[in-house]
């Protein structure tokens, strides 16, 4: 599955949100429980109103939401590159994950300690973002050099390898990250094999004082102005909220949101930024026993996305049948939808679209 890691100095509120995340009614509401695999590692459902409404149209039984994964990783400080605080460990679980949530403290309380003794997030930003590019630096100083003698012997991987390398390091070296390399289609699998920390997005979540969770503050602002020059994503929400409406049921929470004046809880719309983020989206089957949201990248060919239910879906694919979201619903069904032709087979090379609803037939 697809995994977010929390980051951000201490202090920011990081723990905060990821109980929030983990503990919300919403993210145990599937029916397997709410798994935690590791005390810093839960998965989240990914909340959408559409798997809902597939489910009441066709009676399903089960409602199986689809589901991310976050990782709260602890421990950055300044000089985690050099090994201080819980340096390498903390670079080694930042290199797992597909993307980053970078957490910031926008919000004054003179009780909480922030380590600078100041606020200011575009500061704080800059401080994990240069930390992260000399960890780049240093690890492409050190494939280069176990490099050199394949590249010598003319090896045509190791030369890919270390023109992009080279690439990466130019741009480090000026003090941009490594996410503003342009990278050709055909050079993309060797890029993300490097796995550079600064080279995976980044959503920015600025945490703000309870009151300012509807419309954010200065502080947040400046951060929204920083992630749209850097093409990175942003939301804004106050984790101290979010912690207080994780323990409240469904309808409570509705009616909390409403007196604050949000239509929708912080981390529904954190959660769906990091799918956005990732280029994730989703198809659905659906029938009387269950109705179930599954996640697969943008252009993901119908065999692949078979293949994230099983393997043997994706082996054996003969062919798809599928009803657009829309299309279901105007039909109230999948009966209503063939009524109305919008019922289709397709083949191996068709690209999945969002919220298609699909029946796979294949060969076991
Ligand atoms: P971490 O070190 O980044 O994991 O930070 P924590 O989540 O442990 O939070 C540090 C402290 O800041 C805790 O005492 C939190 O209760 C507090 N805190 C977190 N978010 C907020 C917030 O939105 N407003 C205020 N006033 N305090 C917060």
């Amino acid at each position: 599955g697809f995994r977010m890691g929390i980051v951000g100095l201490p202090n920011v509120g990081k723990s905060t949100l990821f109980n929030a995340l983990t503990r919300t009614a919403a993210a145990q509401a599937a029916n397997f429980p709410f798994c935690t695999i590791e005390p810093n590692v839960g998965e989240v459902a990914v909340p959408d109103p559409r798997l809902d409404k597939l489910a009441t149209i066709a009676g399903s039984k089960q409602i199986i939401p689809t589901r991310i994964t976050f990782v709260d990783i602890a421990g950055l400080v300044k000089g985690a590159s050099k090994g201080e605080g819980l340096g390498n460990q903390f670079l080694a679980n930042i290199r797992e994950v597909d993307a980053i949530a970078h957490v910031l403290r926008c919000f004054e309380d003179g009780d909480i300690t922030h380590v600078e003794g100041r606020i200011d997030p575009v500061a704080d930003a800059e401080t994990i973002e240069t930390e992260l590019m000399i960890a780049d630096l240093e690890s492409i100083e050190r494939r280069l050099a176990n490099l050199s003698r394949k590249v010598k012997g003319g090896d045509k991987e190791a030369v890919e390898q270390e023109m992009l390398l080279k690439r990466a390091a130019a741009a480090l070296s000026e003090g941009h990250p490594a996410r503003t390399v342009a990278v050709a289609e055909d050079e993309l699998k060797s890029w993300n094999m490097l796995q550079l920390l600064t080279a995976k997005p980044v959503l920015y979540v600025c945490n703000v004082e309870e009151d300012k969770a509807a419309v954010g503050n200065s502080q947040s602002d400046r951060v929204a102005e920083m992630a749209a020059k850097q093409g990175a994503g942003h939301v804004v929400i106050s984790a101290r909220i979010e912690e207080e409406i994780s323990q409240l049921d469904a309808e409570e929470a509705t009616m909390f949101l409403e007196e604050l004046g949000l239509h929708e809880a912080g981390l529904d719309r954190l959660i769906r930024a990091g799918y956005d983020l990732l280029g994730l989206q989703t198809y659905f089957t659906v029938g009387p026993k269950e109705a179930r949201a599954w996640t697969i990248s943008k252009g993901t060919l119908a065999p692949q996305a078979a293949g994230v239910i099983h393997g043997d879906f994706e082996r054996g694919f003969i062919r798809a049948e599928t009803v657009g979201y829309d299309d279901y619903v105007a039909g109230s069904g999948e009966a209503g939808a063939r009524e109305a032709g919008k019922f289709r087979v397709e083949g191996k090379t068709y690209e999945v679209k969002d919220g298609d609803v699909l029946h796979f037939l294949f060969n076991a």
